[in-house]
């Protein structure tokens, strides 16, 4: 099946009892049990909704697995994957991994003695020797958050396989259109459905995906435990964004990449980062395990100030936290994405106080550039 025809019918894509368009969101906390002994497949709300599962088959099998699991954010999904471990065990994780997951890593999950190494995985080898006797698993994000750097997944897939290892990527920036990590024998794909899955930033989600049936069975069991779970409305919000998302994801990733052309023309511009970019490192890489670029562009003023003066100057995009809406997004990282880490922690990973990083909407293209235009020009003088 044609990648956009699954996300329209790859799932639950009417309801079975009325032939409804769009699948009843199942506003319920219990149900009545016919037999009282032998209960039926929903028993609790927080074990099982209708609707909630609906949306966790749906990404499921765009994404080529056997199970879903939606939680009540990403991080929440990423905190509820991180339970399946026990203090004492070692992970090893992209440096510059998004800012909320290095904050639950560093400052609660550290605490109750999981173990971390943060590596430069552009650079698989440096994975292979980060490995311990305590080693449990390997944590990916590519495009890495912000500066978009690129991890093979089969290289790190595979070595994952030989020594052991749980395989887990964060793959919110591609999304299963774009992007299917278990195909590359990863065993645990997360996204932060509150991006390009919902789509419209009007509401916080997250989705975990797995193949493997023992490990679907042990993310029920915590889902259902630490019950950190979607609710109906959010569940049936993220199954209706689903529906366009190959028709947003085309659009908001061409003028990414226009922009993306155009800003490292500027002289004000000093790096743009952009995973089909000419000359972006991991670009072939990338090009091999994705279908296209994506629509979040970062590029770095001179300094704090200039990008400072940028973000204020410019019209059209908000300048806020998130990404993955409809209408453009410009972040700033130093104080928004990645505020959790130190000046020098985040220097060390590349994300400078010049850094900005656009998630482009679907705005006309030219109006998106001429504000970046007027917006540079003004914090050129
Ligand atoms: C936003 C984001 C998250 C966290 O998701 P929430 O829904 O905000 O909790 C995790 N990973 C990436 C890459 C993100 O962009």
């Amino acid at each position: 099946m044609d990648e956009k025809t699954k996300l329209l019918h790859a799932g639950p894509d009417r309801d079975p009892h009325t032939g409804a368009s769009s699948i009843p969101i199942h506003q319920v906390s219990t149900y009545h049990q016919e037999d009282p002994v032998k209960l039926g497949k929903y028993d609790y709300g927080r074990g099982d909704n209708p609707t909630r599962y609906a949306l966790e088959e749906f990404v499921a099998n765009m994404e080529g697995g056997s199970a879903g699991f939606a939680f009540a954010s990403g991080v929440a999904a990423i905190g509820s994957v991180l339970l399946l471990f026990q203090p004492g065990d070692h992970i090893i994780v992209t440096e510059d991994v998004y800012g909320g997951t290095y904050r639950l890593l560093t400052k609660l999950f550290a605490r109750w003695g999981l173990e971390v190494t943060f590596v430069d995985m552009a650079d698989p080898d440096k994975v292979a020797d980060a490995i311990t006797e305590s080693t449990k698993a390997v944590f990916v994000e590519t495009p890495s958050n912000p500066i978009l750097k690129i991890i093979d997944l089969e290289r790190i897939g595979r070595l994952a396989k030989d020594k052991g290892l749980v395989s887990i990527i964060d793959n919110t920036f591609m999304t299963p259109y774009l992007q299917k990590p278990l195909a590359f024998g990863f065993d645990i794909v997360i996204h932060s459905a509150t991006k390009f899955l919902g789509g419209h930033s009007d509401l916080i989600a997250g989705v975990v995906v797995v193949e493997d049936e023992k490990l679907a069975r042990k993310l029920k069991s915590m889902q259902n435990m630490f019950g950190a779970i979607l609710g109906p409305q959010d569940s049936w919000l993220v199954l209706r964004g689903i529906k366009t998302l190959s028709a947003r994801m085309e659009a908001q990733q061409k003028s990414a990449a226009e922009l993306a052309d155009w800003l490292s023309l500027q002289p004000q511009i000093e790096k743009v980062y952009y995973p089909t970019l000419k000359g972006h490192p991991g670009r072939e890489i990338h090009l091999r395990q994705s279908s296209g670029g994506g629509a979040v562009v970062s590029f770095e003023l001179v300094d704090g100030e200039a990008a400072q003066g940028f973000l204020k100057a410019v019209k059209l995009p908000l300048v806020a936290v998130s990404l993955g809406g409809v209408e453009s997004i410009l972040s700033y990282p130093a104080t928004m994405s990645h505020a959790a880490m130190t000046r020098e922690e985040r220097l060390a990973r590349g994300i400078t106080d010049g850094l900005v990083r656009l998630s482009v909407g679907l705005e006309g293209v030219d109006d998106l550039r001429e504000d970046l235009r007027q917006a540079l020009c003004l914090t050129d003088s």
